[in-house]
């Protein structure tokens, strides 16, 4: 693997960080949500607990020599939320600020997002304290060889399988099925996702959340009878998620009427030319310059006249302060808690129809889902199985979401967490308790 200091930052993209901001408690603030669902449900007191709580939390320090030959420790976490409907499933971040709490709330999101889509995997999440911005490739190597040393008793395709997050990619879930596989003494390319292709990754992994995004978004307008062709679409963020989503919304005849990234936002009512912004980007890096639209400010766009909006970027920018000015029928969220619980109840009155980001963006864990399968299988499928499987996923996800919130009229946020909770309770009420 690479040792080239130089490499380090096509290990790690930093950009990415901008993205997070600080949260007191992280959990307390996603289980609010579990929490207001499993009212509803009317959960047994004692189940409920046993949902509330994270099944196994490790830490572990990480012990490395730095490029210097000073020694220096690291802190790693892994947690898995709940391991009932099968192995942990969840990635592991790479930042200086990852809290335990952080983390722990993470892998119960992952839990709920696994079962919202009704693929056999519990939720799990991993982190480690560490700047990659200043660290060489080798030093970011042996961090990453000793932390999953370090959760070897986790780790395990039958129990707990990482994928990549915020500031770790394919690169580094190579050094990870590499490590697990030594200890192992053999090749287990399924106890990581989100690998190399070469290596066992699967093919439409890249686009599978957008992908899903367009899937979703698309059922949401044919089920509020708004034509397809010509929606209008503003979509926040122009990374993977976002850009992906664009152009396949775009190619699935809607109009992408605004775009915007971390340095600017476009707007042309008349349509962006998003192959053009692809190509615009792939040379540029970024999307400001770009000559052949209007500039507008970034807090614009989430107020644009459209029909789709797709917040693909950053948590908690849909907020009490601007969600009265949001003009979209649908909220498709690419991104992960774009919009707060406060948000959400002006936009419930407004009657905006919110795909929530456990059901609009789980493209990216289902592909997950189908490397894992190719990989047990050792049978790799080319793209376009890959993608119609997708496609039948979340199409049924997005039905069974919507019958939820019809049976019981409740929001697609509340209907997305009451199935998800009940298909987990459902498991442990089978399995009963082992004692
Ligand atoms: P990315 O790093 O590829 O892209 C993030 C984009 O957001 C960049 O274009 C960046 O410029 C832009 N951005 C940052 N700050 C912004 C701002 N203030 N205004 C407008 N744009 C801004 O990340 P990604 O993988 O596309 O992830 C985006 C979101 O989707 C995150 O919340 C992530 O957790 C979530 N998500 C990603 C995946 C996946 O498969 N990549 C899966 C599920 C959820």
């Amino acid at each position: 693997m690479s040792t080239d200091p130089t490499s380090a930052q096509a290990v790690i993209r930093m950009d990415r960080d901008t993205r997070f901001r600080h949260v007191d408690n992280p959990f307390e603030e996603m289980m609010s949500r579990f929490d207001a669902a499993a009212k509803r449900l009317d959960l047994d007191p004692g189940l409920y607990q046993v949902l509330r709580n994270p099944e196994k939390q490790l830490a572990v320090s990480i012990p490395i020599t730095r490029d210097s030959g000073q020694i220096e420790v690291f802190t790693g976490y892994r947690v898995i939320y709940n391991s009932a409907r099968g192995p942990g499933k969840g990635g592991i971040r790479f930042r200086p600020d990852v809290t335990l709490d952080e983390v722990t709330a993470l892998a119960a999101w992952m839990t709920w997002k696994c079962a919202v889509v009704n693929i056999p995997f519990g939720g799990a999440k991993g982190g480690v304290i560490c700047d990659p911005s200043q660290l060489s490739a080798a030093e970011l190597e042996r961090i990453t060889r000793r932390y999953t040393s370090g959760i070897m008793s986790l780790l395990g395709p039958d129990s707990d399988v990482p994928a990549p997050d915020v500031n770790t990619n394919e690169v580094v879930m190579a050094w990870i099925m590499d490590t697990y596989s030594m200890h192992v003494r053999y090749t287990a390319n399924a106890v990581v996702t989100g690998k190399p292709v070469a290596i066992g990754g699967s093919l439409g992994r890249r686009e599978a959340t957008g992908r899903g995004c367009m899937i979703t978004a698309r059922a949401a307008l044919r089920h509020l009878g708004i034509p397809v062709a010509g929606a209008r679409v503003a979509v926040q963020g122009f990374g993977n998620v976002g850009s992906v989503s664009a152009d396949l919304m775009a190619k699935e005849g809607m109009t992408v009427v605004a775009v915007s990234d971390h340095t600017g936002a476009l707007y042309n009512p008349k349509g962006l030319d998003v192959a053009d912004l692809l190509a615009w980007t792939r040379e540029h890096k970024f999307l400001s310059g770009y000559p052949k639209a209007e500039a507008i400010p970034g807090e614009q766009l989430l107020e644009v006249d459209c029909e789709v909006l797709v917040p693909a970027a950053l948590e908690s920018v849909i907020t009490s302060k601007n969600a009265g000015a949001v003009r979209a029928r649908i909220i498709c969220e690419g991104a992960n808690g774009p919009t707060t619980a406060a948000a959400d109840t002006i936009l419930e009155e407004k009657g905006v129809f919110v795909i929530p980001d456990i059901l609009a963006n789980a493209g990216g864990v289902t592909v997950s889902y189908f490397e894992w399968v190719q990989n047990r299988g050792g049978w790799f499928w080319d793209e376009p199985t890959v993608n119609t499987r997708l496609e039948q996923i979340m199409a049924r996800a997005f039905q069974e979401v919507l019958e939820v919130a019809e049976r019981h009229k409740v929001s697609m946020r509340v209907a997305s967490y009451m199935l998800a909770i009940e298909r987990v309770a459902e498991i442990h009420r089978l399995r009963g308790l082992y004692a």
